[in-house]
């Protein structure tokens, strides 16, 4: 008992040496926000018709990226009372901050995947200080003719589908990152069959029971940035 013990003690402190290291990838609405802030805006600000649209999305009659362009076009605001109301009515989930620490104390990448819109989710996170934390969103320009959309995180040949989660975690994955992943929707589901330690509530959790991955329930990130410090210490990872 005590050699195989001893020997397990040596190959975790081996392997918190060599094992890749963390990496935190947190899904936005629902998930880093604690709202859809994307509805709370179009709830605000948005031509009545968004929730027509937004049945569309949900039956499967126009993809993500359709339904908030969509959604997104008559809407009656300018950018800077969207962001106010942002800024007045949405909140990061607890321990976000915690975690965002831990991270940028120990030189781990940390960074929001959304497919919602830059400026929304630019504007909780300035809210609460954390003006440099990476974002992998829809890029938007605002002008006289409503806003425009761009989309840098493609997967080639699937353009059409606007922004790939899965593409970022590979991205991530490539350079040698160990990847903790949290989301709450169906848009998750490609990034969350690909990630090394996956935190889900919501659809998403129903979706990853129904298809056997193995995923943590949360709340909050309380659980998450313990399991992050415990890799970071012993290579050793929860899963
Ligand atoms: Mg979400």
């Amino acid at each position: 008992m005590n050699k195989s013990g001893k020997l397990m003690r040596i190959t975790a402190v081996n392997s918190a040496k060599d094992s890749p290291k963390p990496a935190v990838l947190l899904d936005f609405d629902d998930t880093a926000a604690e709202q859809n802030v994307a509805e709370l805006l179009l709830t605000q600000f948005g031509d009545p018709t968004w929730q027509d649209v937004r049945s569309r999305f949900r039956a499967g009659e126009i993809n993500l990226m359709e339904y908030q362009e969509i959604a997104f076009r008559n809407i009656q605001a300018d950018r800077t009372a969207m962001r106010d109301h942002v800024r007045n009515n949405a909140n990061l989930r607890p321990y976000f901050n915690d975690l965002r620490i831990f991270c940028q104390e120990n030189s781990i990448p940390f960074a929001i995947v959304s497919q919602g819109l830059d400026f929304y989710i630019e504007a909780l996170l300035e809210k609460e200080g954390h003006t440099q934390v990476p974002v992998y969103a829809v890029n938007t320009s605002f002008s006289n003719e409503g806003i425009s959309y761009e989309y840098r995180h493609t997967r080639p040949g699937q353009e059409n589908q606007g922004n790939s989660k899965g593409l970022v975690v590979e991205q991530h994955q490539a350079q040698g990152y160990h990847v903790f992943y949290a989301g709450d929707g169906m848009s998750d589901f490609e990034a969350a069959t690909r990630v090394d330690v996956l935190y889900a509530h919501r659809t998403l959790a129903t979706e990853c029971e129904r298809t056997n991955i193995p995923f943590h329930p949360f709340t909050d990130f309380q659980h998450m940035l313990h399991a992050v410090q415990e890799y970071h210490a012993t290579g050793i990872s929860t899963k």
